[in-house]
């Protein structure tokens, strides 16, 4: 008999929240970029940004990762660790993936840990390779592997694969599902891909223009691993587009 296994979403609602974001308002010089709005993270969730370009999806991930603290509002965050995950890998051109992945821990970093990321993200007898000997995907592979190398509650994503081809993408998304998953990782994804902030998400916050605020926030009540083709994710797409053009975004 064939079982399709439905994974609930492991999103932990007893625990307190990991983190929570309340902005009163953001602006570079007299540009204001975000309004008001807030953001809650429990452990375990899977929560995307998606809007336009320029609406300050990118702003709003450095304000969560206490990269830029200079905002009218409050930040509360519990993790000692949070990873950071680039639209481009980042990696350092002259290290050896292994280097690349134990990079925060300069030459002393726990190579049993490394050795077993590697596997984890498929990248098995590619320690020892350097960066211009991988794909774009392969890539982005060790950056993930990197970003869970410090072991985070919370992994910050912006536009991770958004400069790979759709295939890749898709493979990738469920890399990252299946390691959060594993890992006990909460997710904050930016993203302009209406599609990937569904399959990914148990929650999804529509941004429009600038300065960004929420117009929508979007349930997406079914567990991992996901079928693409759910109807449900169809008419949450409708949705979503229905509020990114409500929002003059589109
Ligand atoms: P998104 O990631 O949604 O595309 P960003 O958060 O990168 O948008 O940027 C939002 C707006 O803020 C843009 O108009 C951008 O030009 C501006 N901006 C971002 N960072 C800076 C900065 N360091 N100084 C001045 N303006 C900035
Ligand atoms: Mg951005």
């Amino acid at each position: 008999m064939n079982l399709v296994q439905r994974v609930t979403p492991a999103v932990d609602t007893q625990q307190p929240p990991l983190l929570e974001l309340r902005v009163e308002g953001k602006a570079f010089g007299d540009v204001p970029v975000l309004g008001q709005l807030a953001l809650r993270l429990q452990p375990g969730e899977v929560v995307s940004l998606l809007g336009p370009s320029g609406c300050g999806k990118s702003t709003l991930l450095r304000l969560v990762a206490q990269l830029d603290r200079d905002f009218d509002g409050e930040l509360r965050t519990r993790p000692d660790h949070v990873g950071f995950i680039f639209q481009e890998p980042r990696l350092m051109p002259w290290l050896s993936v292994a280097d690349n992945i134990g990079f925060s821990d300069g030459r002393q970093y726990d190579r049993a840990r490394v050795t077993g990321l590697i596997e984890e993200v498929g990248l098995g007898g590619f320690a020892e390779a350097l960066p211009k000997q991988l794909s774009g995907g392969m890539a982005q592979r060790v950056a993930i592997a990197r970003g869970l190398y410090g072991q985070p509650q919370l992994l910050l994503l912006d536009e991770p694969f958004s400069a790979v081809d759709a295939f890749t993408r898709f493979k990738l998304q469920d890399l990252l599902l299946d390691l959060a998953r594993r890992h006990r990782i909460a997710l904050l994804v930016v993203t302009h891909d209406v599609d990937e902030a569904l399959y990914l998400s148990n929650r999804v916050l529509v941004i429009g223009n600038r300065p960004g605020k929420v117009c929508r926030e979007l349930h997406v009540p079914l567990g991992y691993p996901r079928d693409r083709r759910d109807e449900l994710l169809g008419r949450l797409r409708n949705q979503a587009l229905e509020a990114l053009q409500g929002a003059r975004a589109i």
